[in-house]
């Protein structure tokens, strides 16, 4: 899952980057709302956390731009404390939820992970797969109840396939989705993530089409 962070208070930006990564996520950060506005429309996201207090353009004409588009990632907008009128001007813009600045990372991390869920139709923070169990909120994942040890990069792959589970995801969305846009992307390493977590959950969890992508059934 690849995130999105839109927020010009430096040492904000690098906490919540900090967060995010250890939380097993891909980070991109812009520090303005030009720069915000141009990942959001020329990158994919799994989700965005938007400030509205935003030098260039101000977060809400960025989401409103964003919207008016077509980009439909799920949009977590901070605002200032209190400030009723900034969430709902943030809903009306087409934010799907909102955080008053201060905030605890971990409500944001659960926040995130909701929106991600609901995004790709999943009520539950457990997805399964016939006997692989992954807990979003733990992040750990269970093969028939046993606790299987993943690689930050396995458990990344892994996790977007059981998101979006029983569809098939092209090498490319995979990509656009595992890694950060510093990460030197090579396709060919897909392959041999997907290899690693066949040899850890079983050969049938995940089906390459040929020509295609990979699908995970359950
Ligand atoms: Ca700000």
């Amino acid at each position: 899952m690849r995130i999105l962070i839109v927020e010009d208070e430096p040492s904000l930006a690098r906490q919540l980057r900090q967060t995010l990564e250890s939380a097993g996520y891909a980070v991109d950060s812009a520090h303005d709302g030009e720069e915000g506005q141009f990942l959001g429309e020329t990158e994919s996201y799994d989700a965005v956390i938007l400030d509205l207090g935003l030098p260039e353009v101000d977060g809400l004409t960025v989401l409103d731009r964003w919207r008016k588009a077509g980009h439909r990632m799920p949009v977590l907008v901070l605002t200032a404390r209190d400030s009723w009128s900034d969430k709902v001007a943030g809903l009306d813009a087409g934010a799907d939820d909102y955080l008053a600045k201060p905030f605890q990372s971990e409500e944001l991390i659960a926040r995130l992970r909701a929106l991600i869920r609901r995004a790709s139709g999943n009520a539950s923070s457990e997805l399964v797969a016939g006997d692989v169990r992954l807990d979003t909120r733990s992040g750990r994942v269970t093969l028939a109840g046993e606790p299987v040890k993943m690689t930050a990069q396995e458990y990344k792959l892994l996790s977007y396939l059981m998101h979006h589970k029983g569809k098939v995801v092209s090498r490319t969305e995979l990509i656009e989705h595992i890694y950060d846009q510093d990460f030197d992307r090579d396709s060919n390493t897909i392959e041999v993530f997907i290899t690693r977590i066949r040899k850890k959950l079983g050969a049938d969890l995940i089906t390459t089409i040929r020509g295609l992508g990979y699908s995970l059934e359950g």
